[in-house]
């Protein structure tokens, strides 16, 4: 046994539990002691044995809720709690393995990764070994971001997608998680909200304070001088003797009294006090959530001051949820004027809308536990934003259960016949979206240098692949590169010969897919033929995969590369700007009339009738929505392959900049930067070096501040989905328009909706406008909004659904649509006139349903029918373009507003 075994036995001796609950049970903060007592009670009541798991062995600087054994929170988890797990070093968690089922994570900021990092990648549960249930119920980011660093997204991606099930606390940690991670969770109610009002008073019973004075209650994380004087004041208007909590942390306590500087500050507190205090209080002021949570569970009235320090994200979630939005001030001083909220509170309001709640929370939180464990080994589980389309899961499936297709962005994905699959798991262990490796140098060697200038004129750099190449086919060997068919579409193709490198040569701006090309080159290797295989880096770190082990006779070289366009956007392109004549030829980096200078190069195509369409980057739709990075796959946002170490043995790209280190490595006609990754590629580089007119060391500090996407992907574009995603009904063009000025045709004012059905209309209808050719924002109005379960389950469907929405909370807001939309659809009259969408003044305003009437039954799919009701509405919708200057006005106004409100802040 280990020592930690051995730890772990001692304790726990040969019993197993259901459930291990990680997080921070021990925490200083009461609230978060309080979220783990309520979930390890509401496991406990359906029957699950659970077992607590201790803080790791680590040193947690800055992060003070290292408490001892005398500390509030241990001293309640105690006498609360029956099974702890030691105390273990990140690395031993494993160990649990043989004492739990299930790994459950709690509640709070376990996934602020400015804390969580201290623990490796434990608080994402990395030690649960793949037969153990993963759980996350109402965790949280605490804030708005998750604060991961980019290079350790993956990693967490990884591990995130291993759970089971996934819920979060706060509605932007659904947004987090998909935009940041790709992963879907659901949004759950805060575990303190999961017992009753009665659970807690059995804890209050245990407290020792007896006070019979009135009184107000102030609990205060983060203490200021603006509190200070509001609390006084307050006290006073009430006339109310003011008692004072500050964080649970003793270490912090001399310190945080001396900033809020009041009498009557209370210290030494144990939880049951802390919930005594806040339930016999007259009224609570506080900037904690979770005081607000328990003084709501009361019923003592409250208010709530913003605690930027502490995130903002789960006050406006509460405040959102409890439809407490009035309780809620962004300062101190707003509060002095609003005593009146400290008079009462609505319980009915309160108890209906969290018994519905409630009941939504803990039939997830069953179902997760319910749910038998996915033992499925294929690579189902890469998630789209993982998996860069590599081919090598079809590769080497070795019944051929894997085929590739395109999704609807035009993507490659692999698609598995299940009824084909014997489960043998060699898709997944082989991709390179789960397990990213190179062992190349971490600092390579750097060069600029080009070959001849005929090379050169038809390579989209320095012509040093043809050179390369061209050495292969002497010796013999097979060329794999990337190449047009005749209809355009691209993908990888072997040659053995030098005409047939003709096609590989210069870029083609779109993801080339690999076919059998592994196979064919492994095939090539083994009989011992040399062999060169270019592409991206993922095309690389695939076929290395594939082939398992090194080959002697290979040469791997991948590409600089800022993301590969979907075929189907370039297909969409195509379809779109060059629909009226029949397609010969397209070059996207031709040196003829176009400079080897980065704005400078430009779109070529030439037609059967003879005719040229030429457009410089600047110009062209596909390159300007590639710049953009609009078409581009979800993986290439986050690449795993655009980093340091790189994938081959030689990377290529563009020395952009390059006369900057030295204006002669630059004559306008093709420089290539040319990185040597490792003992491979320098003997290459050597053995070409005589054929090049430039070959010259460059520092790699020079060229990592070039900023190309060397040691880091290129970025991530926010308006990528909504261009993918409306592209499903829009042209190119229109798309384009749309994303690179973010205005639309229309703004659709639709959704209110009572039930689903209604969202499920609107966005039918939203798909037709669409489809009209029209871009459209999808106005989500959220005023006055009923608290329902329906309300997630819609705001999870419009996410999903919805190219481009936006929600509006007030009438404020609704300006902010003005100066982005031309002309505005309604579905029903009553916004026609609402509020200040009435300055839409100018603008073409058209109910919908008239056009629609209930009777009228979209039809499901495509055909004459839908033809006829597109056609119709596009005949409506259509407009003259001119901006009603009102509006552009309204809009500037708006958004004037809004920055001068965050400045302020
Ligand atoms: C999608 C893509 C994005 C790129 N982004 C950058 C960038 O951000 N910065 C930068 O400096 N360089 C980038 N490059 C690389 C650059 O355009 C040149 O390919 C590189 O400089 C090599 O030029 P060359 O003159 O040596 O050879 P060339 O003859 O121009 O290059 C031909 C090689 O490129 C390969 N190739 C062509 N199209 C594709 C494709 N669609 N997929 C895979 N391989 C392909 C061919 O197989 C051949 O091996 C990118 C290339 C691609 C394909
Ligand atoms: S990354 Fe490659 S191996 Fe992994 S799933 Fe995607 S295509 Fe298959
Ligand atoms: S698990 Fe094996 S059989 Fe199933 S798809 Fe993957 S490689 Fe093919
Ligand atoms: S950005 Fe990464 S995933 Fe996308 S094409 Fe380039 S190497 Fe492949």
């Amino acid at each position: 046994m280990t020592e930690s075994e051995q730890k772990v036995f001692d304790i726990l001796g040969t019993q197993k539990f259901d459930i291990g609950i990680m997080g921070m049970w021990y925490g200083a903060n009461y609230g978060s002691v309080m979220t783990y007592y309520a979930l390890n009670t509401v496991l406990s009541r359906l029957g699950y044995s659970v077992l607590m798991l201790d803080k790791q062995a680590v040193e947690t600087k800055g992060f003070e809720f290292e408490l001892d054994d005398t500390s509030h929170a241990r001293v309640f988890a105690k006498t609360h709690y029956k099974n702890f797990a030691p105390s273990l070093p990140v690395e031993d968690m494993k160990v649990l393995n043989n004492y739990c089922d299930t790994f459950m994570l709690g509640c709070d900021q376990v996934w602020n990764f400015t804390i969580a990092k201290s623990y490796g990648l434990n608080y994402y549960l990395d030690f649960a070994n793949s037969d153990k249930k993963r759980i996350a119920y109402a965790s949280s980011f605490g804030h708005e971001v998750s604060f991961t660093p980019l290079e350790k997204v993956a990693g967490v991606t990884r591990e995130l997608q291993k759970f089971d099930a996934i819920s979060v606390r706060e509605e932007s940690g659904v947004r987090v998680l998909k935009d940041e991670f790709g992963i879907k969770g659901t949004q759950v109610l805060d575990p303190v909200f999961l017992l009753d009002e009665n659970d807690y008073n059995e804890l209050v019973k245990e407290s020792n304070l007896d006070i019979q004075e009135d009184y107000m209650l102030a609990y205060i994380l983060n203490p200021t001088d603006e509190i200070r004087e509001s609390l006084l004041k307050i006290s006073e208007k009430k006339n109310l003797k003011l008692i004072n909590i500050l964080d649970g942390n003793p270490n912090k306590f001399e310190r945080f009294k001396k900033a809020l500087n009041l009498p009557n500050t209370v210290s030494d507190i144990t939880t049951q006090d802390w919930l005594y205090y806040i339930k016999n209080a007259k009224c609570v002021v506080t900037d904690s959530c979770h005081g607000a949570s328990f003084a709501a569970i009361f019923g003592t009235p409250f208010v709530i001051i913003n605690n930027e320090n502490r995130g903002a994200a789960r006050f406006n979630s509460l405040s959102e949820m409890l439809d407490i939005k009035d309780r809620y001030f962004t300062g101190p001083g707003e509060i002095t004027k609003r005593c009146d909220l400290l008079e009462t509170y609505d319980r009915n309001k309160h108890n209906k809308i969290i018994s519905m709640e409630k009941q939504r929370s803990m039939t997830w939180l069953k179902e997760a536990l319910q749910k038998p464990k996915d033992t499925d080994k294929t690579v189902k589980k890469v998630l789209k934003k993982e998996c860069c389309g590599c081919g090598v899961c079809y590769g080497v499936c070795p019944v051929d259960a894997i085929t590739m297709e395109f999704d609807d962005e035009g993507a490659i994905y692999p698609k598995i016949d299940f009824n084909k699959c014997i489960q043998c798991g060699k898709c997944s262990r082989t991709c390179p979206g789960l397990h990213p490796y190179s062992d190349n140098f971490k600092e390579p060697k750097c060069f600029a240098g080009f070959g001849n200038d005929e090379i050169r004129k038809k390579s989209s750099s320095g012509g040093i692949f043809t050179i390369i190449a061209e050495q292969i086919i002497d010796e013999g060997g097979v060329v794999c590169g990337a190449a047009f068919d005749d209809d355009f579409n691209i993908s990888h193709i072997v040659v053995d010969t030098k005409e047939g490198l003709e096609k590989l040569r210069s870029s083609k701006y779109i993801q080339s897919i690999t076919k059998d090309t592994f196979k064919e080159v492994k095939k090539a290797l083994d009989e011992g033929r040399s062999a060169l295989y270019a592409g991206c880096g993922c095309q690389i770190a695939g076929f290395k995969r594939f082939l398992g082990k090194k080959y002697d006779k290979l040469i791997t070289i991948d590409l600089l590369c800022h993301g590969g366009p979907t075929p189907g956007s370039f297909k969409k392109y195509m379809d779109d700007v060059h629909k009226d004549k029949k397609v010969k030829y397209v070059g996207f980096r031709d040196k003829d009339i176009y400079k080897w200078e980065i704005n400078s190069t430009g779109m070529t195509v030439k037609y059967e009738d003879g005719s040229e369409y030429r457009k410089i980057k600047a110009e062209d739709k596909f390159y300007r929505a590639f710049t953009r990075a609009f078409t581009v796959r979800p993986h290439c946002q986050t690449c795993n392959y655009a980093t340091l170490p790189r994938q081959g043995d030689i990377t290529l790209g563009d020395f952009w900049g390059v006369f900057k280190y030295n204006p002669d490595f630059n004559d306008d006609k093709g420089t290539s930067l040319i990185i040597a990754n490792n003992d491979k590629g320098m003997e290459v580089l050597s053995g070409i070096k005589s054929k090049l007119k430039l070959f010259e060391t460059v520092p790699l500090d020079f060229v990592l501040r070039r900023g190309q996407p060397l040691d880091k992907p290129f970025h991530a574009e926010p308006l990528r989905d909504r261009f993918m995603s409306m592209a499903k009904y829009a042209s190119f063009t229109k798309c384009l328009e749309c994303c690179e000025q973010d205005t639309f045709d229309y703004a659709y004012f639709a959704l209110k909706p009572q039930n689903m059905d209604d969202a499920y209309r609107a966005l039918e209808e939203y798909k037709l406008i669409s489809m009209g050719n029209f871009s459209v924002l999808l106005v989500w109005d959220r005023r006055n909004e009923e608290i329902s379960p329906l309300k997630y389950q819609v705001y999870e469907f419009v996410r999903e659904h919805f190219p481009a929405y936006v929600e509006i909370k007030n009438d404020d807001e609704a300006l902010g649509v003005q100066g982005r939309c031309r002309n505005f659809v309604f579905t029903n009259e009553e916004y026609v006139t609402w509020g200040k969408a009435n300055v839409a003044k100018g603008a073409k305003k058209i109910n919908v349903r008239k056009l629609l009437p209930d009777n009228i039954k979209i039809p499901e799919s495509d055909g004459e029918q839908k033809k006829q009701i597109i056609n119709k509405l596009k005949k409506k919708l259509s407009y003259e373009d001119k901006w009603s200057l009102y509006r552009i006005e309204a809009g500037v106004k708006w958004r004037l507003k809004v920055v001068l409100r965050k400045i302020k802040k």
